[in-house]
C-alpha cells in the first residue's frame, strides 16, 4: 500500500484492503484514500490532502514520498493519519478539474453544482473526513497541499478558513517552519476543503500554496524541501527547525465575484499574487457595480477574470499589523 499514488492513478483496487505497516495499521478506504493508525495511542489526528486540483502535482509527490518513508520504517508514525488524493481522474490527466472546481464545493455546496464525478467525489471526501474525525481527540489538523497557478510576491503562503475560536499559535508557527512566507485569514465561510474541516470538525486547517508545479516527475522537489521536512517531522512527532523568516499576516477585506458576462477585471493577465493597490483604484466593474480599493492599501490574491459565473474572481487583502 506504499504505492497509493500509482494505484490511484491506474484506478486499481488493492488485493488487500488493510494490513500492518511499521508499527501502524493501515486501511484503504477507496480511491486515493488511506487511513493509518499508529499502534501507540495518540491525541493527534491529521488529514493530509493533495491533488484536489489535478494539475498540482508536486504536493502529491511529496505525500507519496512521506507514505513510502512510513511504510519503510524510515519515519515513525506518531499520529492518526488520513491521506487524501483529491481528484484522481483529473490527476491522471494533469488537469485542474474535469468538470467543476472541487475546492468551491465543500460544506454541501456541491448541491448547487451540476452533478458530475467531482460533486460525487466531494461528498465522498466529506464523508471520509467526518468518519475520521468522529473518533478523534481534540487535537485535529488538516493540511491541504496546493500549488499556485500564478507567480507571487510570496512564493509559498497559507490560506486559513474563517474560524470563530482564536488560532493556536503553535499551529501558525508550524506553518512558518514549513516554509510559508505569508498567512491569509478568511473572514467569512467558503467552499474549500479546509473550511469544511474547520467549520464542521473544529480542525486547525490550512490550504498551503507551495509555488508552481510541473507535470509528474518534472518537479524539482528541492524547492519544496522546507515543507517536506516539516511534514516528516510532524508525522514523527518531532520538533521542526524554526525558520528565521518573518511570516506576514493578511486578512480578506473584499471578494470580487463574477456574476455576469459583463464582469471586467481591471488587472493585467500576469498580475502577481499580493500585488498592492492604492485606495480608490478601480479593480473591477460589472454593469453599475464598481469594485474599488477601500483600505489605504489592498493586495490582490487569485485574480482570475474567467471563472464560472457566480464564483470568485479575486480576493482583496489587507495586512494585519
Ligand atoms: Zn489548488
Amino acid at each position: 500500500m506504499e504505492n497509493l499514488l500509482a494505484l490511484t492513478l491506474a484506478n486499481e483496487t488493492p488485493s488487500q484492503s488493510e494490513g500492518e505497516g511499521e508499527r501502524f495499521h493501515w486501511r484503504w478506504l477507496g480511491s486515493g484514500l488511506l487511513e493509518l493508525t499508529p499502534w501507540q495511542p495518540t491525541e493527534r489526528s491529521l488529514v493530509l490532502s493533495a491533488g484536489i486540483h489535478g494539475n498540482e502535482t508536486a504536493p502529491v509527490e511529496i505525500v507519496d514520498r512521506l507514505l513510502r518513508a512510513l511504510f519503510r520504517g524510515e519515519t515513525t508514525l506518531t499520529c492518526r493519519l488520513l491521506v487524501v488524493l483529491g481528484n484522481p481522474p483529473a490527476l491522471a490527466q494533469n488537469k485542474r478539474y474535469l468538470f467543476s472546481d472541487m475546492n468551491r464545493m465543500f460544506g454541501g455546496r456541491w448541491a448547487h453544482f451540476p452533478e458530475s464525478d467531482e460533486t460525487l467525489r466531494v461528498q465522498a471526501l466529506e464523508n471520509a473526513v467526518s468518519t475520521f474525525f468522529a473518533t478523534a481527540g481534540e487535537d485535529r489538523w488538516h493540511l491541504d497541499l496546493h500549488t499556485a497557478i500564478r507567480a507571487s510576491y510570496h512564493v509559498r503562503f497559507g490560506v486559513l478558513p474563517q474560524r470563530e475560536k482564536p488560532w493556536d499559535e503553535s499551529f501558525l508557527s508550524w506553518l512558518g517552519d514549513a516554509g510559508l512566507e505569508a498567512l491569509v485569514f478568511h473572514q467569512s465561510p467558503g467552499g474549500t476543503f479546509t473550511h469544511f474541516s474547520c467549520e464542521h470538525h473544529g480542525a486547525l486547517a490550512c490550504t498551503l500554496e507551495l509555488g508552481k508545479a510541473l507535470p509528474f516527475g518534472q518537479n524539482d522537489l528541492s524547492r519544496f524541501a522546507a515543507t517536506h521536512h516539516a511534514l516528516r517531522a510532524l508525522l514523527a512527532g518531532e520538533e521542526t527547525q524554526h525558520s528565521s523568516g518573518k511570516v506576514e499576516r493578511y486578512r480578506v477585506v473584499q471578494q470580487l465575484t463574477r456574476r455576469s458576462e459583463a464582469f471586467t477585471l481591471h488587472m493585467a493577465a500576469h498580475t502577481l499574487n499580493f500585488t498592492p493597490f492604492r485606495q480608490g483604484v478601480l479593480l473591477a466593474e460589472e454593469g453599475d457595480e464598481r469594485y474599488e480599493v477601500q483600505k489605504s492599501t489592498e493586495y490582490v490574491l487569485f485574480p482570475n477574470p474567467s471563472v464560472a459565473l457566480g464564483l470568485r474572481a479575486g480576493l482583496m487583502l489587507e495586512k494585519i499589523t
